[in-house]
């Protein structure tokens, strides 16, 4: 049995960035930046005005309030041809640009304008570059928007394409093959025959390859046969970067995914027990003929799912080149007694966590913690991580590891959505 952070540091070991290649600008949400790049044209790339209101010269309202001649009306993206002098103003808009001679925009709130539309009176005294945006005020050129290792936001996206960029170089989205193994495994219409159970796993590991942006091919259930699974993982390895399988990795009599990589993996396989629970085995290995990653994760459905939160989402970011790879992990206020006994294992507890009305972090458990209890997961948002020993009492400090931010809700935030639900449509 080895400690989680041995077993880890195994699997990232045998794991790197995938080559660079460029996307198409809206292609690359979530991707990560393998070429920097820094800005090439100034934002603003014009001095335009902030608010809508009259474009003027500061200088002729130091004895506000003061009555301008209006010269003209200047749309966002339809400059004005026309100077403004001494004793002018222009009706300007959001976005527009300031035109030659004004200096700065007074906001039409603090404006009488006359009925016949000619004449303006600016009721504040103003300084020049009020309510104006200069220009390289929010990007100068040669700013680094995108530096090497930034996974791009859509604000990225937005900062690129303000640019006039169509394409960014990052690094590949992994595509992974996810496949269930076991003969027990029936899929189709129909009662369910007996002994046999449907396939949950497949469908989950797909969703967690989904969830995070990767490229996810269905391989389909293998049963518990060894030259299927040679074939496959041939088939397999030679098309994605990398291989999710789940069972026939403990130690069961047809648990034939951790013999099958012993020998398609050569040197560079292991077969862990990892002081977890749930989720102790995990077969690792790169296979030989074609260089790709395969995570062979245990068969029970809490455990598959545990596995991937641990072992192959961080595999999956190192290769997208990501720098952070682990989910973040959170200390919060148990609000039940979380007792277990020493067995030497780290125990993840499938767990529920808020932020209570202060702005503190509470955490409880989720029902049925067994390994088959796929339910349990459903509910849950984060895992409770109880180091070895007697556990927490009700009220102490535990750590969580969040599995699903977005569902982090306030006791605020949950009223907000009702407010908004019951407002008339
Ligand atoms: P194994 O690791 O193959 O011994 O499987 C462990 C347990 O997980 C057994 O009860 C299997 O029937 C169950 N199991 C294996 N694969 C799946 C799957 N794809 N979906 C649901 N349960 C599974
Ligand atoms: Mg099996």
């Amino acid at each position: 049995v080895i400690p989680l952070e041995e077993a880890q540091r195994f699997v990232l070991g045998l794991c790197g960035p995938l080559p660079a290649a460029e996307l198409a600008l809206d292609d690359a949400l979530g991707c990560v930046v393998a070429v920097p790049v820094e800005a090439t044209e100034q934002i603003p790339s014009f001095a335009n005005s902030s608010m809508d209101g009259y474009a003027v010269r500061a200088d002729d309202t130091k004895a506000a309030p003061v009555e301008l001649e209006v010269i003209g009306s200047i749309m966002a993206g339809r400059p004005l041809d026309r100077t403004v002098g001494v004793g002018q103003a222009a009706r300007i808009m959001t976005g527009a640009p300031l035109p030659d001679g004004a200096d700065a925009v007074c906001m039409i709130e603090e404006t009488d304008s006359a009925r016949d539309g000619r004449s303006v009176v600016i009721r504040r005294a103003l300084r020049s570059g009020d309510f104006v945006r200069a220009p390289g005020r929010d990007v100068a050129v040669g700013d680094a928007i995108a530096p090497a290792a930034t996974a791009l936001t859509a604000a990225h996206l937005g900062v690129l394409a303000d640019q006039g960029a169509t394409g960014v170089v990052v690094h590949r989205r992994p595509r992974i093959g996810v496949l269930s193994t076991g003969d027990e495994l029936f899929e189709g219409e129909g009662p369910l025959p007996r002994g046999m159970i449907r396939d949950a796993n497949r469908h989950t590991l797909m969703a967690l390859v989904r969830r995070d942006g990767w490229e996810c091919t269905d391989l389909g259930i293998i049963g518990d046969d060894e030259s299927a699974l040679v074939e496959l993982f041939g088939r397999a390895g030679a098309a994605c970067d990398a291989i999710v399988t789940s069972g026939g990795v403990s130690v069961g009599d047809l648990d034939l995914v951790k013999s099958v990589l012993e020998k398609l993996c050569a040197w560079n396989m292991r077969w862990m027990q990892v002081a977890i629970r749930p989720a102790k085995p995990l077969a690792f290995g790169v296979l030989a003929d074609s260089g790709t990653p395969v995570f062979g994760l245990p068969g029970n459905p809490v455990s598959a799912m545990v596995s991937f939160e641990l072992f192959v989402r961080p595999a999956l970011r190192l290769m997208g080149g990501h720098r952070f790879l682990h989910r973040p992990v959170l200390s919060a206020t148990t609000e039940v007694d979380l007792h277990r006994e020493p067995d030497g294992k780290l125990h993840l507890l499938r767990a529920r966590l808020t932020i209570d009305g202060t702005g503190n972090l509470r955490v409880g458990t989720t029902a049925g913690q067994e390994s088959h209890q796929l339910q349990s997961m459903s509910g849950a948002n984060a895992l409770i991580l109880l180091p070895d020993g007697d556990g927490a009492d009700e009220g102490e400090r535990v750590d969580v590891l969040v599995i699903d931010a977005d569902q982090l809700s306030s006791a605020e935030s949950v009223a907000l959505t009702t407010s908004h639900r019951s407002e008339p449509s």
